[in-house]
């Protein structure tokens, strides 16, 4: 690429960048942001979780989102947030216009709401984990609503036949009936954690559940106080009274997984990423090339028929 020379100006700029980054400075701080509300982001410092701080920013810095780390300082009193550390991955969802949005940032786990009631729609389970292992984040597949399991099928809805044994970790639990939420807890200790799946679920029964303090509407509730402020809420981190944190948003919970076009699709099926190592051609779509050790596995069934359909249904939608 040619080299250009640099105005003054973006001299300048590329300076004050630098200098922003510098954190042997005294007066330059690290800390967590909680939340951004328009001109504003509060922000939990590293060294004073307790004393949150509403911070100015500059505006060249990009969108800000939830869970980012960032560097400010501290002039006359006021806080003002002067870079973005890089960030190891970003959650983003479409709005109703097919509009990208940046919702969170640093996320490690993802908790995929799934429930009796309405039933799994595993297309839409499979999204999600493309999406989760596209981002690198860990993941729990939930099953609630448990107490409405009527018969006595160990596996009603192939979880474990399918995901189980792709080393997913999957958890039934019971809000209603307190069942298993003490799991829930403990395996969200250590992680940055999001919820998310269909409308109906319990996804906020189990927000609530595990963050007693979270004032937020939960079903019947929310449908007769449309105007409510669960609605209009924005994205907030939080940290969960048993360890870890959660960030909440009703945006994020019943997000629309992104999918990164940049990346094989292969990749966000773990046994199709595997097997793909067979096939005699790299650049093999595992459609109709010769010689193709996934579409071999599909008839043996060692991988199963639905994620192989989904696997070539998502990838017609990119084409
Ligand atoms: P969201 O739309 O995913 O946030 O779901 P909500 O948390 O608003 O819950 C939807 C409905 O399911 C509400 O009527 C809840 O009371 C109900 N619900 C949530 N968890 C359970 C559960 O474990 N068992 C049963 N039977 N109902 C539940
Ligand atoms: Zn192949």
């Amino acid at each position: 690429m040619a080299s250009r020379r640099l105005s003054l100006q973006q001299k300048q700029r590329i300076k004050s960048a630098q200098e922003s980054v510098d954190l042997e400075n005294a007066a330059h701080f690290q800390g967590t942001v909680l939340a951004h509300y328009g001109g504003e982001v509060e922000v939990e410092p590293d060294n004073d979780r307790l004393n949150t701080l509403s911070c100015k920013f500059r505006t060249n810095l990009g969108t800000i989102v939830c869970g980012d780390q960032v560097v400010y300082q501290v002039k006359n009193r006021e806080p003002a947030i002067i870079s973005i550390l890089p960030r190891f991955n970003l959650l983003q969802r479409q709005d109703g216009f097919g509009q990208i949005k940046s919702v969170a940032a640093n996320i490690t786990q993802l908790i995929i709401c799934l429930a009796v009631e309405p039933s799994p729609n595993l297309f839409l389970l499979d999204q999600y984990l493309v999406s989760a292992e596209q981002q690198d984040l860990n993941v729990i597949i939930l099953l609630n609503k448990i107490d409405l399991l009527e018969t006595q099928d160990p596996d009603p809805f192939f979880l474990n036949s399918i995901y189980g044994s792709l080393d997913y970790q999957i958890l039934e639990v019971s809000v209603k009936n307190g069942i298993n939420i003490d799991k829930l807890q403990a395996l969200c200790k250590g992680h940055t954690n999001v919820i998310s799946g269909v409308s109906g679920v319990g996804k906020s029964s189990i927000t609530k559940a595990i963050l007693p303090d979270l004032e937020i509407a939960i079903g019947e509730i929310s449908d007769a106080n449309k105007e409510g402020r669960h609605t209009t809420r924005t994205s907030r981190l939080y940290h969960l009274p048993a360890g870890g944190r959660l960030i909440d948003t009703p945006g994020i919970r019943g997000f629309n997984p992104v999918l990164d076009s940049q990346q094989p699709l292969s990749h966000g099926f773990r046994e199709i990423r595997k097997t793909a190592n067979g096939c005699k051609f790299s650049n093999c779509k595992h459609l109709n090339e010769p010689k193709c050790a996934v579409r071999a596995a599909v008839e043996t069934g060692s991988i199963t028929t639905s994620r192989y359909e989904h696997y070539v249904k998502l990838l017609e939608g990119q084409n």
